[in-house]
């Protein structure tokens, strides 16, 4: 298991206008589409051909979770639209 630095703050909870992205980690197939769509937030996993969020880290089911503000949603919501396996979702 890899540990993932949780450093970087999520910039205020839910309480200051915070959104929580899930990515069920599992069902990933690694095609790339987050990260071409929004490289500041997604990432690729090395040796494992799947992407997470960046900074994000994995619940008790393992899917990744990361907070992000109202205004970094952007890019993220492009590529919750274009996953094809849809395994990315944003808090409405
Ligand atoms: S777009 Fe979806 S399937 Fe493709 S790498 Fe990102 S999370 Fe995985």
């Amino acid at each position: 298991m890899e540990t993932i630095n949780n450093n970087v703050s999520a910039g205020g909870g839910p309480a200051s206008g915070g959104k929580k992205i899930t990515q069920k980690h599992a069902g990933c197939i690694g095609c790339g589409t987050c990260v071409a769509l929004c490289p500041k937030f997604w990432e690729m996993v090395e040796g494992e051909m799947k992407a997470r969020p960046i900074g994000g880290k994995k619940n008790e089911a393992g899917d990744y979770e990361l907070e992000v503000k109202e205004s970094e949603i952007g890019c993220n919501k492009d590529a919750e639209e274009a996953c094809p396996v849809q395994v990315i979702h944003i808090e409405k």
